[in-house]
C-alpha cells in the first residue's frame, strides 16, 4: 500500500474516486477548503456506511458543524437524487422555517457549483424545483402535505429531517408519518425490486432525542446515532449581575458599551420579536449609525478572558433582582457601575482610549416576516471599517450560521405562543428560553475564533428559572388542524399515531369537541364529507370552516379574502413601530447638550406627522361605519389589490410582505374551492379586485366569522360608565341559550377573568356605551412581558375583534340558516 503524500486532511475530497453510480462534483477551490473545516465532513465515510446498512440513522452535531450544507451533498455524490443511479429520488430536505430552506438550498447550490435548479428549494408559495432537481429543500409543512398525497412518498430515495431538536408540530408529526412510510417502502421493495426502500436521516443540533431513537411506538429498534464532534471554539460566557427587567434598554446599553470596547467583530443579538428589534435598531442607528468610520477600539476586555465557571452564589429565596453575578467585562475601567444600577446614565459617557470613534454600525434585523432579500443580507460582509450588528430572533439560534459573529447578546427570553389547557385560549408570551436553547445561543459566537457571550440576565435566574429543555411545540398548541389532517388520512383513532411525545388526551379530546362543532367529524369520531374537504386547505379548521360557509349571499370572494386574511400574520404594523422614536434621548445619553437641536425639532415633526398620517390611515380603514377588525382587515386586503406596491404598503402603515402572502393565498384558496367543489367550478382565481360589499354582506361576514369561532364570544361583563370596557366568556343558558360554547371548554367560568379590547382595534374608538356586546375574537394576548413586576402584568386583551349581536349567536347555535 502506497502512502499518502499529504495528510489525509489536506487531500483533496473524493472528487474523482466516487464509486460505480456516484456523481463527481468539481468544487470551487476555496469551498473546497472550507469544507474540510467542517467536522461532519471527517464524518462522510461513517454517515453513509450508516446509512448504507439502515433506513434511519440519526447524526447529531452542534450547529455550524456541517450537517446541514454537507450531509446532502453526501447523499448526491453516492447516487441519490441521480436519475440512472439505483437511487433515482430526489433527496429530500426538510427546514422548520422557510429562510433555512431557502438559503440553505442556495448554499448548497452554490457548494455544488450548480448552474440550474439541481439544488431547489419549495416553500409555501414558491419554489424552484424542475425535472433536474436532485436535492430539494422544503419546509416540513410542505412535506406533509405530500406525504398526504403519497403516502409512500414514491418521488424520493431519501428525506433528511433537519433541527429535529427544535420539536416543531410539523417536525413531530413529520417523524411520525415517516416512521410508517418507512416501513411501507421495505414492504413494497420487497414485493417489487424496481421500488427502493427509503432512507431516513434524522438531524439534531442537541443529543435530546430519545424521545426519537429510544421510543418503540415510533421505531422497533434504535436506529444508530452519529455523533459529529463540534469544532467549536471556546465561548466565554458572561452573565449579567442583575438582571433588568427591560432587557431592551439593556441589550442597548450593552450592545452600545461592547461596540466601543471590544476588539472588531460581529454582534449577534438575541431578542423576542420584531418589535424589539426595530426598536432597537432605530436607537442604535441613531446612536451609531451615523459616525464615521474609525479604526478599531483600543479598549480590550480583560476581566474574563478565559472560559468561564459560573461562580457559585447561594440564591436563597432572593429576589433576583439582589443578585449581583460576576464581572462581564463590559464594565471594565469604569468604576461607575461597579455597584450597580444607580448610577445607570453615567455609563454611556465612556473617554475612548486614544480618542478614536466608534467603528460604524452596520445593523441589520433578521426575523420570519422580514421581505427574504433583506433576510439574506446577514450573509454578506459588512461594509469596510463597521462593525456587523445582527438583531435577530430565534431565527438565529441553530437554522442559520451567520459569518464572523465573535460576540452575542442574549437577552435569554423568546416570544412563544402558548397555549392555556384549561381555558382553551391562545397567548404569546414572552419567557425564558431552555439552557439548552441559551447554550445554542452563545455557541453562535465561537464558529470563526474564540468568541463572548454577554447574557443580559444573572447565572442566579439561569440555574433557578430556566428550563433544561423547551416543551415540544405540539404540546403548547391548540391541535385541532393536527388532529384533522390526521384523520383526513384515515387515522380514525389519533391517540394511536405514533407521535414522538403524545399530547394528552384532554388536548385530543378537546380538539375532537371543537372538530365536532365545526362538523368536520361525526358523533362517531370519523371524518366527514365536510372535514375532508376542510383537511384539504392549508388553514386552520377554524378558517376551513368560514371558508365552506362562505358562499351565502355571495359573500365566497370576500370570504376568501376574509380567511387569508385572518389566517396571515398581522397585516398592520403597530403604532410603536410605525413612529419613529425621537433622537433626544439618545443624544443625552451621548452627553450631548440636553436642549433641542434642530436636528431634535425636525425629529418631532417628524413624528406628529407620522401620528397624524398614521390615525387617519388606520381610521379610513373601517368603511361603512364598520368597527370590527375583519372587516377592516377585508377592507385593506381589497385596496391591496388595487394598489399592490411597496410605496402603498408604507404609506399605509401594513406589511408588504404579508398582503403579498395574503394574495397568493387568496388564489390559491379560490383555486382549491374551483377544482375541489362542483358547485364552484366557475370562479375565477386570479380575480383580486373586489367591490366593496353591501352592508347585508358585512353582516353576513361577521356571522361566518362567528361561525369558526363560536367558543372565543366574549360578552360585556357590565355597563359601567369608566372605561375600558370589561369582557368576559359568556355562561352558558344566562347569556346566550342554544349556544354550545362552555362544553367546548369543558370549564363554567374559566379563571381567565376579566378581558380587554385590544387598543389597535377600531372597536377601541368608541365610548363605552357604544362597545358591543358581543364579540368574537382570534386570540388573546397578555400584551408583552408576563414576567414583569406583579403591578406591571399586562391585561389580557383580545386580538382581531368581530363584532355580533345575541341573535347572530343564537341563530348559529340553533344551526338555522344565516340570516337573510
Ligand atoms: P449545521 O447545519 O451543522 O448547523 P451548516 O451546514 O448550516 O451547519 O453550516 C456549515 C458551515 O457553512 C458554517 O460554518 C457556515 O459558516 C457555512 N455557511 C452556511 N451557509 C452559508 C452561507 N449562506 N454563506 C456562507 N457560509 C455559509
Ligand atoms: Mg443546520
Amino acid at each position: 500500500i502506497e502512502e499518502d503524500p499529504l495528510p489525509q486532511e489536506l487531500q483533496p475530497t473524493k472528487d474523482t474516486d466516487r464509486k460505480a453510480y456516484g456523481v463527481a462534483v468539481q468544487r470551487d477551490p476555496e469551498i473546497m477548503a472550507a469544507r474540510l473545516q467542517l467536522p461532519v465532513v471527517g464524518e462522510e465515510q461513517k454517515i453513509m456506511e450508516a446509512i448504507h446498512n439502515n433506513d434511519i440513522v440519526v447524526i447529531c452535531g452542534a450547529t455550524g458543524s456541517g450537517k446541514t450544507t454537507q450531509v446532502p451533498q453526501f447523499l448526491f455524490e453516492a447516487g441519490y437524487g441521480s436519475p440512472d443511479s439505483p437511487t433515482p429520488g430526489l433527496i429530500g430536505v426538510t427546514q422548520p422555517r422557510r429562510v433555512a430552506a431557502v438559503s440553505m438550498a442556495k448554499r448548497v447550490g452554490q457548494e455544488l457549483g450548480d448552474k440550474g435548479n439541481t439544488v431547489a428549494y419549495q416553500i409555501r408559495f414558491e419554489g424552484t424545483v424542475d425535472a433536474n432537481t436532485a436535492i430539494k429543500f422544503m419546509t416540513d409543512g410542505v412535506l406533509l402535505r405530500e406525504v398526504a398525497q403519497d403516502v409512500a412518498l414514491r418521488k424520493y430515495s431519501a428525506i433528511i429531517v433537519d433541527e429535529a431538536h427544535e420539536r416543531s408540530v410539523n417536525t413531530d408529526i413529520l417523524i411520525g408519518m415517516l416512521s410508517r412510510v418507512i416501513k411501507l417502502r421495505a414492504e413494497m421493495a420487497k414485493e417489487d425490486s424496481s421500488i427502493k426502500p427509503l432512507k431516513l436521516v434524522i438531524m439534531s443540533a442537541t443529543l435530546r432525542i430519545d424521545d426519537m431513537t429510544h421510543n418503540p411506538v415510533l421505531f422497533s429498534t434504535p436506529p444508530p446515532v452519529i455523533e459529529v464532534e463540534g469544532r467549536q471554539h471556546p465561548v466565554t460566557v458572561h452573565f449579567a449581575r442583575k438582571t433588568r427587567h427591560v432587557y431592551v434598554e439593556e441589550a442597548f446599553r450593552k450592545i452600545s458599551r461592547g461596540h466601543k470596547k471590544l476588539p472588531p467583530g460581529g454582534f449577534l443579538v438575541f431578542l423576542t420579536g420584531q418589535n424589539e428589534i426595530i426598536q432597537l435598531s432605530k436607537r442604535l442607528k441613531a446612536a451609531f449609525g451615523g459616525s464615521t468610520a474609525a479604526t478599531g477600539p483600543k479598549v480590550r476586555i480583560s476581566a474574563t478572558e478565559a472560559p468561564v465557571e459560573v461562580e457559585d452564589i447561594d440564591f436563597g429565596e432572593m429576589d433576583d433582582r439582589n443578585i449581583t453575578d460576576m464581572d462581564d467585562g463590559l464594565y471594565d475601567g469604569d468604576e461607575d457601575d461597579e455597584e450597580g444600577d444607580e448610577g445607570e446614565e453615567e455609563e454611556f459617557k465612556i473617554e475612548e482610549e486614544g480618542g478614536t470613534g466608534p467603528l460604524k454600525m452596520h445593523i441589520l434585523p433578521l426575523y420570519s416576516l422580514l421581505p427574504t432579500k433583506d433576510q439574506m443580507k446577514v450573509f454578506e460582509p459588512p461594509p469596510e471599517g463597521s462593525r456587523q450588528v445582527i438583531l435577530a430572533t430565534n431565527v438565529a439560534e441553530t437554522s442559520l450560521t451567520i459569518p464572523g459573529i465573535r460576540y452575542v447578546f442574549d437577552a435569554g427570553r423568546s416570544k412563544e405562543r402558548r397555549f392555556d389547557r384549561l381555558s382553551g385560549v391562545q397567548s404569546f408570551e414572552i419567557g425564558w428560553i431552555s439552557k439548552a436553547s441559551a447554550n445554542q445561543r452563545s455557541g453562535r459566537a465561537g464558529r470563526t475564533g474564540p468568541g463572548h457571550c454577554y447574557r443580559l440576565y444573572s447565572s442566579a435566574v439561569y440555574e433557578r428559572d430556566f428550563p433544561q429543555f423547551a416543551d415540544p411545540e405540539l404540546l403548547r398548541m391548540p391541535i385541532e388542524g393536527v388532529v384533522l389532517q390526521l384523520k383526513a388520512m384515515n387515522l380514525q383513532k389519533v391517540v394511536n399515531f405514533p407521535f414522538p411525545t403524545p399530547p394528552d388526551r384532554q388536548a385530543l379530546a378537546k380538539a375532537e369537541r371543537l372538530l365536532a362543532y365545526l362538523q368536520a367529524i361525526s358523533e362517531t369520531g370519523s371524518v366527514t364529507k365536510i372535514g375532508t374537504t376542510m383537511s384539504i386547505f392549508p388553514l386552520s379548521p377554524r378558517f376551513a370552516r368560514i371558508l365552506l360557509v362562505g358562499h351565502l349571499h355571495d359573500c365566497l370572494p370576500y370570504t376568501i379574502a376574509l380567511v387569508a386574511g385572518l389566517s396571515a400574520p398581522d397585516v398592520f404594523i403597530p403604532e410603536n413601530q410605525a413612529i419613529p422614536p425621537l433622537a433626544i434621548k439618545e443624544a443625552d445619553e451621548e452627553g450631548r447638550q440636553p436642549f433641542r437641536t434642530n436636528e431634535d425639532v425636525i425629529a418631532e415633526t417628524q413624528q406628529a406627522n407620522a401620528r397624524r398620517a398614521f390615525n387617519a390611515v388606520q381610521k379610513n380603514f373601517c368603511f361603512l361605519d364598520d368597527k370590527s377588525d375583519a372587516i377592516k382587515l377585508l377592507q385593506v386586503v381589497g385596496e391591496f389589490a388595487h394598489e399592490p406596491t411597496e410605496a402603498w404598503c408604507e404609506a399605509h402603515f401594513v406589511r408588504y410582505k404579508v398582503l403579498k402572502e395574503i394574495k397568493q393565498l387568496r388564489r390559491q384558496l379560490a383555486d382549491l374551492l374551483r377544482t375541489n367543489i362542483p358547485g364552484f367550478a366557475n370562479l375565477n382565481p386570479n380575480q383580486d379586485k373586489l367591490e366593496p360589499p353591501s352592508p347585508k354582506q358585512v353582516q353576513a361576514l361577521k356571522q361566518m366569522v362567528a361561525a369558526g369561532f363560536i367558543d372565543q364570544v366574549a360578552i360585556r361583563a357590565d355597563k359601567s360608565p369608566i372605561p375600558p370596557p370589561m369582557y368576559r366568556k359568556p355562561r352558558r343558558a344566562i347569556d346566550v341559550p342554544y349556544l354550545p360554547l362552555v362544553p367546548l371548554d369543558g370549564v363554567e367560568d374559566p379563571a381567565e377573568g376579566m378581558v380587554y379590547i385590544h387598543p389597535s382595534s377600531p372597536l377601541a374608538h368608541l365610548s363605552v356605551d357604544e362597545c358591543p356586546d358581543y364579540v368574537v375574537y382570534s386570540f388573546l394576548q397578555k400584551a408583552g412581558n408576563v414576567l414583569a413586576d406583579e403591578e406591571r402584568k399586562p391585561k389580557t386583551r383580545m386580538h382581531t375583534l368581530t363584532d355580533v349581536t345575541g341573535g347572530q349567536l343564537a341563530a348559529l347555535a340553533k344551526g338555522t340558516p344565516l340570516i337573510s
